[in-house]
């Protein structure tokens, strides 16, 4: 684990150089459980550190604003396809600096200001960009949301078929961020076909179990794809849009020139490694592990008296409220961070909390599974989630300093990647 990566930077910023070590030491030391965080691989960061930094690329392969992309338009090119392959998509654009951008773009491609769209509430486990009213797609857009059932926790397709069909949105979005369960592409085809929306799958948390086999594909039902790159997908900061050929070419004018300028090269690169380690039997193996990991640890919670929005998982990803336990999200959260844990707090559906302290914590497997953690270690991580909310209750920060020593001792044994 020597530290030549960082011998430049050392000498020409030691300050800086110093924060990222403590950053890496934290990495390291502390059990990552936010659920849209992970570990990059050598090669991504390698691949996001280079020369290619250097270049403009505004345009696609072949179509470029700026001489000099002899090898740029074959980066692209390569990341491209492999995302194509992957995903088994007609058209991939891997230009979107980002999550939210890439979601604009969607907007920008199919609709007007003021045109109705229809996504996830954010409160019910859906993401800002899919029209909450304190993003630009809330304010530009006449956004309609739908939730889910208190009783189940679950989408109700059929409460999702009603509101669409009142409403007749122009984009139907699907997928989220605090989403437990499996999302029905196939039924929400359906009702974005009746009412001639387009269908927006956003995959952000899951692409990397749907690329690994470990979450049905949306490929086939949604009209465009959007999603993440650093998620559990394990690649770089970035986002993809991928589409049918026929939404190709309003998909790619709308990130460029309609959003963006050049694209991130360094990143694009990163993308493609991420990509070809993702078409691995390794990556399969992987995403089957987080699922079952996020099950093994989503049984531990239960067993302890936790209450889990839905009741459980079937992905990467558990929304816990903590109603019962007589303990916030933002003060559990804090706690557990102390004690080594890091974790979000977060909304549950019908929160009677504010977004700012809700009732609820979210958390993840993608990061530990990364580590080769498996389900006897998600034991542990239960057992010490509960001694730490306990702690939190009676405000005992020795407890909490004594679960980071404990903590510290498993993760020494786990060598994060990238690290
Ligand atoms: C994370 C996420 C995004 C946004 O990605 P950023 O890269 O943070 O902009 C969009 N949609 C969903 C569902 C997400 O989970």
């Amino acid at each position: 684990m020597g530290n030549e990566h960082l011998a430049a930077l050392e000498k020409g910023d030691p300050e800086l150089a110093s924060l990222v070590r403590e950053e890496e030491q934290r990495q390291r030391d502390k059990i990552r459980l936010i659920p849209s965080e992970n570990y990059v691989s050598h090669a991504v960061l390698e691949a996001c550190g280079t020369v290619l930094q250097n270049k403009y690329s505004e345009g696609y392969p072949g179509k470029r604003y700026y001489e000099g992309q002899q090898v740029i338009d074959r980066i692209e090119e390569l990341a491209v396809s492999r995302c194509k392959t992957l995903f088994g998509v007609e058209h991939a654009n891997v230009q979107p600096y980002s999550g939210s951008p890439a979601n604009l773009a969607v907007y920008l491609a199919f609709c007007k200001p003021g045109d109705t769209i229809m996504g996830m509430g954010l409160p019910a486990g859906g993401h800002l960009t899919h029209g909450w009213n304190v993003s630009i797609t809330g304010k530009y857009f006449r956004s309609v949301a739908y939730g889910v059932r208190k009783d189940t926790g679950r989408v109700d397709l059929d409460e999702v078929r009603t509101l669409a069909k009142k409403e007749q949105p122009k984009i139907l979005w699907c997928g989220g961020t605090a989403i437990p369960r499996t999302i029905d592409f196939a039924g929400f085809h359906s009702i974005a076909k009746e009412v001639g929306a387009i269908l927006v799958a956003d995959i952000a948390h899951i692409a990397g179990l749907i690329a690994g086999g470990a979450h049905p594909s949306p490929v086939g039902f949604a009209d465009v794809v959007s999603t993440t790159t650093h998620k559990t997908l394990r690649g770089p900061r970035g986002g993809i849009l991928m589409c049918k050929a026929q939404h190709a070419s309003a998909i790619d004018k709308a990130v460029f020139p309609g959003l963006q300028g050049g694209p991130h090269n360094q990143t694009t690169a990163g993308i493609a490694v991420a990509l070809k380690e993702a078409s691995t039997g390794a990556f399969k193996k992987y995403a089957h592990a987080i699922v079952a990991n996020a099950k093994a640890l989503a049984a531990e919670l239960t067993l302890r008296g936790y209450d889990l929005v839905s009741g459980g998982t079937d992905n990467h990803l558990i929304l816990v409220d903590l109603t019962g336990k007589e303990v916030p999200g933002k003060k559990a959260a804090k706690a557990l961070d102390q004690a080594g844990l890091v974790l979000n707090y977060n909304s549950v559906p019908f929160d009677p909390r504010k977004p700012f302290d809700p009732s609820g914590i979210r958390l993840g497997t993608p990061a530990v599974t990364s580590r080769g953690m498996g389900p006897a270690e998600m034991k542990q991580i239960a057992i010490w989630i509960d001694r730490g909310v306990q702690a939190a209750r009676t405000d005992d920060g020795a407890a909490l300093d004594r679960i980071f020593a404990e903590v510290r001792e498993l993760t020494g044994k786990f060598p994060a990647p990238g690290l």
